[in-house]
């Protein structure tokens, strides 16, 4: 993803896919606690401004909101308000919310939601088939106008036909785990959930193998996203569904012009990165 916009960071452990949380890994190793639940100094990111006076993210792009957090956390009720708030604002961003929470979003919705608003893609975490039968009948109530599903970090087969059957899941993704975790993800699990997608032509992207992936009964250890994300695109399981389309408007609530939004850019390393088919373009940080 070219931007994360994280306005507050440290999170509570909820279910199974929480339990090699890389935020707590990564903060572990800089001597930090993950526990620790704080307002960010980016809390309003989204709308900053570089020198010459233009939004730092740019109109069409996607940001994936609280990536080191829960977006529907309830240490984060107080700061959730302003949030929404820069999101309304930004209307011509999509927002990428994904949440292992759903069962707190209804309460947690602003009082202008109506039907959901164009610019928010909302995501529910289905890591195994518990949390599958769990969350996924939440997100088919909730009010949403786009909405997905990441099977990350995938720790067990997961099958989802008959709620894709409801035609409101614009994309899933799955990955294996990695960081402090080593839990396996087995080949079988990946391609039978993209058989899923497949038949009903929705978007699915495998985007990592995980450190410990299991092919046709043999166990692998890769070690490092780059090997991991480069063996996933090899696999072939990539797939392009139905386009989801946002339409974003300006300040006035004009749609903007195809021309003025933002283009994705992609470097060498892209063309083989399996998740290309879902990322905002390279920013050309050089940390993927
Ligand atoms: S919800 Fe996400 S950020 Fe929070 S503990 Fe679980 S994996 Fe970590």
């Amino acid at each position: 993803m070219h931007d994360i916009w994280n306005p507050w960071h440290g999170c509570v452990k909820c279910s199974e896919g929480c339990e090699n949380c890389y935020m707590y890994y990564l903060d572990g190793m800089r001597g930090g606690n993950g526990a620790e639940i704080r307002r960010t100094s980016n809390a309003v990111y989204p709308l900053s401004r570089d020198r010459k006076g233009q939004f730092r993210i740019q109109s069409g792009e996607m940001v994936s909101v609280c990536m080191t957090s829960d977006f529907f956390l309830e240490q984060a009720d107080a700061w959730r308000g302003e949030a929404w708030d820069v999101i309304r604002r930004r209307s011509d961003v999509v927002f990428y919310l994904l949440t292992k929470r759903p069962q707190r979003v209804a309460a947690c919705l602003p009082e202008d939601w109506g039907d959901g608003w164009e610019n928010v893609f909302f995501n529910v975490t289905c890591e195994n088939q518990k949390r599958a039968e769990e969350r996924m009948p939440i997100l088919l109530d909730l009010p949403f106008r786009h909405k997905g599903v990441s099977c990350t970090p995938l720790i067990g087969p997961v099958r989802l036909g008959k709620y894709l059957d409801s035609g409101q899941i614009g994309r899933v993704v799955c990955g294996g785990e990695n960081y402090g975790g080593r839990r396996p993800c087995d080949f079988d699990w990946v391609r039978a959930l993209r058989e899923e997608c497949v038949s009903r032509e929705i978007t699915f992207c495998f985007l990592e193998t995980g450190t410990v992936f299991i092919s046709d009964g043999k166990r692998y250890t890769l070690n490092g996203k780059r090997t991991q994300t480069v063996q996933a695109f090899r696999s072939g399981m990539n797939y392009e569904g139905r386009p989801m389309r946002f339409y974003l408007t300006d300040n006035w609530g004009l749609p903007i012009p195809e021309e003025d939004l933002y283009k994705k850019r992609y470097c060498k390393n892209c063309e083989e990165c399996a998740m290309k088919l879902v990322c905002n373009g390279c920013s050309g940080c050089g940390k993927c």
